[in-house]
């Protein structure tokens, strides 16, 4: 029997009735390729805010079971849908609740994890002969035996999870933009769209500012060696892969360069130098819930010295007060906040083994009078913090220090990508459909 493929549609996809026809006709085309195709659906449109929207008309504080419950009325509309659009092309389709499906999560209401899935019905569906529908973003606690949601775009980890319980041989997510690129073509003009990104890459991306994907769901895809191909459900042409690193693949040293203008910068001033100031700084800051991304500390100069950190910028006014407290406690000058950062983020496998790429980088924002304000790194990133004024100016200059918007020969012949991508040919011949 044929291979299985998920296909994941996210709310844009599916926010009309048009849309919702269009997603059938792709499903169906894969279909009579010869796949077995489990679709995850996620709610039309704005449904999900538009139900918390109402949610708030009725109480100020609504119950976390009762909210979840209505959530997911959002996801079995749309998967209801879908599944009438494939039955009036003429195929087979049964739809699944996240419960029916086997989607099985801890009994955290709103950010519930998968702890299992347990397909037996979806594979059951898909044995014999029908397409089956997935409702994305939600589960059963199998502690509680309550309906659960896994968070705001949880629907990408939904069908992750569902291609790694099925076996499947890759995961496509569907969304409205066109793959990964080299950086946001909103800023860059010369961005490219990358053909492949390991999942490495594509961590450091998610976490640095790229959009495309939920971060969970890409861990969820490296730890259970998920493939996972990220389209457009707009245009037919192939996206972006995101799979594991293999050694034939020839790697271009940087993959693409990121930025953030989501983070906040706090500066803890003259802190005496002596031990454990640091740990009640950050262990304060952890104990209020406050998620802190860059650390800096600064030389001491006559026993006091700077400690910089940045946070999301909803939580900077809470970590600021916080600081101003412990800036009293112990005898510091008192504090700075920052809300005009940007973070901008080079990523790339290759950086491992070419040494230099720091160094290039800070002379390339140098010569565009780029002021760098801190500095953080990871074996395959290097990020700077830089007045939020010069973010373009800074992505720009890097996307074209180091050549990304150029179709680079190393990256783009991968041997392992048209080995995978095989299909696609026949994807993109299925012209007019979603
Ligand atoms: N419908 C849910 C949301 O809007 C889940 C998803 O779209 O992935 O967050
Ligand atoms: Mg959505």
């Amino acid at each position: 029997m044929s291979g299985i493929i998920v296909q994941k549609f996210g709310g844009t996809s599916v926010q009309s009735p048009e849309r919702i026809k269009a997603v059938a006709g792709r499903i169906a085309a894969t279909v009579e390729r010869g796949h077995r195709v489990c679709a995850v659906i996620s709610a039309m449109g704005q449904t999900t805010d538009e139900l918390i929207e109402l949610a708030s008309q009725v109480s100020p504080d609504p119950p976390v079971r009762e909210m979840d419950m209505l959530l997911t009325a959002g996801e079995r509309i749309s998967m209801a849908l879908t599944c009438m659009a494939l039955d009036a092309l003429g195929h087979s389709a049964v739809s699944f609740t996240g419960s029916q499906a086997g989607v099985l999560t801890d009994p955290r209401h709103g950010k519930a994890m998968i702890l299992d899935i347990q397909p037996d019905r979806v594979r059951a569906a898909l044995d014999g002969g029908a397409i089956a529908v997935v409702a994305g973003f939600q589960g059963m606690s199998t502690d509680t035996k309550e309906i659960t949601t896994l968070g705001r775009g949880g629907s990408d980890t939904s069908a992750v999870a569902m291609a790694a319980a099925l076996g499947a041989e890759y995961c496509e997510i569907f969304t409205d933009v066109e793959g990964v690129f080299t950086a946001d073509p909103r800023v860059v003009e010369s961005a490219r769209k990358l053909h492949v990104v390991s999942y490495d890459e594509m961590l450091e991306m998610a976490s640095s500012g790229a959009k495309v994907l939920m971060l969970r769901s890409v861990e969820y895809a490296r730890n259970h060696n998920v493939a996972l191909h990220v389209r457009s459900s707009f245009v037919d042409s192939p996206g972006t892969w995101i799979r594991g690193e293999d050694e034939r693949m020839e790697r271009a040293i940087i993959a693409g360069i990121t930025h953030d203008v989501t983070e906040a910068k706090v500066t803890l001033k003259g802190v005496p130098d002596q031990p454990g100031i640091a740990a009640k700084l950050f262990g304060d800051l952890a104990e209020a819930g406050v998620n802190v991304d860059m650390i800096v500390q600064n030389v001491s100069a006559e026993g006091h010295t700077d400690i910089s950190f940045t946070v999301n910028r909803d939580e900077a006014k809470k970590a600021a007060t916080l600081v101003a407290k412990i800036a009293g406690e112990i005898g510091a000058n008192g504090y700075d906040l920052d809300e005009t950062i940007a973070k901008v983020s080079l990523v790339g496998a290759g950086m491992r083994s070419h040494p230099g790429i720091a160094a290039k980088m800070f002379d390339v924002l140098a010569s565009s009078s780029v002021n760098i304000e801190m500095i953080s790194t990871s074996p395959i990133r290097i990020s700077c913090v830089v007045h939020e004024k010069d973010a373009t100016t800074a992505v720009n200059a890097l996307h074209s220090a180091f050549e990304l918007e150029a179709e680079s020969a190393l990256r783009d012949s991968h041997v392992g990508v048209e080995r995978i991508d095989s299909g696609d040919e026949a994807e993109s011949s299925s012209a007019g459909v979603a």
